[in-house]
This record gives structure tokens, C-alpha cells and sequence, in this order.
């Protein structure tokens, strides 16, 4: 999957390579919208030839490592990484060939292998995801409608869930699990908006909604806990907006992405699949305008599962696995 989005995103840009393949790019500097700049100053007309060393340009940006090589008179040539995108979130060179310290004919070429930003869409527009960390630290019983215009009322923001044995609260596991989606998503170079960043705030399911909105977000990701008296179900499911008139403009996208999500983060954490399932009555849904997913990521009321997701390390796993599903849908659009 990760191979499919790193040729996905470099198809507009004739200078760089494929994963299979390497161009040589004298001089040129490829960047991933597509445009590209020549450095007439070593553009390679040199006819005496001269020992060089080649420059330590890991990590920095291609554009970057491309004018520093440039600079000290060797060509450019670049290779995008097959690599997963998500087991190497930074944006960057990886690897460069002959090594940094090398001494080279000036001229030589030097091979950089790098990780294309992800978040990115064709054109060089970052992808726009609104994440939203369910409930808060106090709910708020005021009502709001279910829906615009709707008669049927609502809790703006109901109480979350607590683990059967860590006590550990849905508020908080889910916004620490937000945090580190985002952390995620701003290192491929999409745009994030966080609903809330802290546990101290009230902000209703339908406000929420709108920031969604407001944002134009290509999609908005609600992240949530699970609670059954069942104390032995487990796993993972997914919600989206379905089934009334608010929605029919957005289900089918949020369909999508919500059987994406479920599918990464089975994946990520080996957890059980329990199905998409689609929701008329979610005030947080039915506002929205933009395609939205509730990622609902473990029962807390199965001892196993509530245990693992009061770790820091089982969290970081849910919200990779929430990542590679939102750029599995973002890279389909
Ligand atoms: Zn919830």
C-alpha cells in the first residue's frame, strides 16, 4: 500500500523517479508540485576536472540536498524510496550514494533516495484533516438537534466511557491517540486542524461538525472508545454518516474511508475486525458537510483491551494504523 501512494504522488513531475526506476537530473532540481529550477552555474560545461567531497546532505529536503550537491559540482540524481510512508513519516533525503565524506570527480553523479511528502495532493496542496478527540472532560447535558433543523434533541456532549480496570477515561485515551494522528499527519505535509487539544474545553457535536466544515476538510476523523456490557467483546469498528437526507451527499465518501480505516488499524494492532456500520443519529455526522469517519478503537469494557490502550506504545500503534488509513483514502481521491 505504502509503494502505491509513493508512485500515486510523484506522477506529476517528469523529473522524478519512480520507484523502479532512476532518472538523472543534471542540474535540475525536481520538486513534487511538478515545477523544477536549473542551476546555470554548474551546468555541467566544466572542462577541467577537479577532486570533490561529497557533501553529508541526509535528511534534508531534495530541493535542499539537490542545490548543495549542485554546489559542489556534482549532478543529481534522485530515487524515490520504497519504503512504507508510514514506517518513514519524515520528508527527506534517506540515503545518498557515494556516502557523505566520499572524494569524487567533480561531475560525478550522487544518488539520493528520498521520501516524498504524502500529504501532499497532485498540485502541491497539502490535504486538509480535521481530527476530533470525542467528548471532553465534562460533558455537556444542554440539547442541540440532532440535526439542522431537526425537532429531535440531543446531549451537545455526552459523557465518554471509563475502562473496567484502569478507570482510564475515552476523553483522554482518545485525545492522546488524536495527538499523536496529527503528530503523524504534519510529518508527510498535511494541514491538521485539532477540534480540541485539551481535556478543558466545550464544544458541542455540532459545533465540532462545523469546524470540520469551516476547514473544507478533505476528511474529518473522530476518535473514539467503545463500551459494551459484554465485558468479552473486542475490536475495531468504524462509523460513518449514513441513512438520512443531511448525509447522502457524503456517505459514500465516508463509507470509503471508514472501511479504510478500520482495515489499517486491524492491521496496525492486530486487533478484531468488527465491521463498518453506518449511523442516522450522530449529531457530530449529521452536520457535517465534508466526508467523516468515527474510528472507534477498543472496547474499555473488555479487560484486555482497555489494559492495552492505557499504553503509550498500543496508542502509538492506533493512531499509525488511523494514519495509514486516512492517507489510504486521501491518496484514492
Ligand atoms: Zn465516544
Amino acid at each position: 500500500m505504502g509503494v502505491a501512494w509513493v508512485l500515486a504522488s510523484t506522477s506529476s513531475s517528469p523529473h522524478v523517479a519512480t520507484a523502479s526506476a532512476t532518472v538523472t537530473v543534471p542540474l535540475a532540481l525536481s520538486s513534487q508540485d511538478g515545477t523544477s529550477s536549473a542551476d546555470a552555474s554548474s551546468a555541467g560545461l566544466a572542462t577541467t576536472t577537479f577532486e570533490v567531497e561529497v557533501p553529508d546532505v541526509q535528511g534534508k529536503t531534495v530541493r535542499v540536498a539537490g542545490a548543495l550537491l549542485a554546489a559542489s559540482g556534482l549532478t543529481v540524481q534522485t530515487r524515490v524510496s520504497d519504503v512504507n510512508g508510514f514506517s518513514v513519516v519524515r520528508e527527506g533525503v534517506l540515503k545518498q550514494w557515494p556516502a557523505p565524506g566520499a572524494r569524487v570527480q567533480n561531475g560525478s553523479v550522487v544518488t539520493l533516495t528520498y521520501q516524498p511528502l504524502l500529504g501532499l495532493a497532485s498540485g502541491g496542496r497539502p490535504f486538509v484533516v480535521v481530527v476530533d478527540a470525542g467528548h471532553q472532560a465534562k460533558p455537556d447535558p444542554a440539547l442541540e438537534p440532532q440535526g439542522p433543523g431537526s425537532k429531535l434533541m440531543k446531549p451537545k456532549v455526552s459523557a465518554g466511557v471509563v475502562g473496567v480496570v484502569t478507570g482510564g477515561r475515552e476523553s483522554s485515551e482518545s485525545l492522546a491517540i488524536a495527538l499523536h494522528l496529527r503528530d503523524v499527519l504534519l510529518a508527510v505535509g498535511a494541514d491538521v486542524v485539532m477540534v480540541r487539544t485539551s481535556e478543558s474545553v466545550d464544544i458541542s457535536n455540532s459545533e465540532r461538525a462545523r469546524i470540520g466544515n469551516e476547514a473544507h476538510a478533505d476528511l474529518v476523523v473522530r476518535v473514539h472508545q467503545s463500551f459494551s456490557p459484554d465485558g468479552s467483546l473486542a475490536g475495531v469498528t468504524a462509523f460513518y454518516p449514513s441513512g438520512n437526507a443531511w448525509v447522502a451527499g457524503i456517505e459514500a465518501a465516508s463509507k470509503d474511508a471508514a472501511q479504510r480505516l478500520e482495515d489499517a488499524v486491524v492491521q496496525a494492532v492486530g486487533a478484531k475486525r468488527r465491521g463498518i456500520v453506518g449511523r442516522a443519529d450522530l449529531s457530530g455526522f449529521n452536520y457535517s458537510q465534508v466526508p467523516a469517519v468515527m474510528i472507534e478503537c477498543g472496547y474499555l469494557s473488555n479487560r484486555v483491551e482497555d489494559a492495552q490502550m492505557s499504553s503509550e506504545v498500543y496508542r502509538t500503534k492506533l493512531s499509525n494504523g488511523i494514519a495509514a488509513g486516512v492517507m489510504g483514502y486521501l491518496r484514492s481521491l
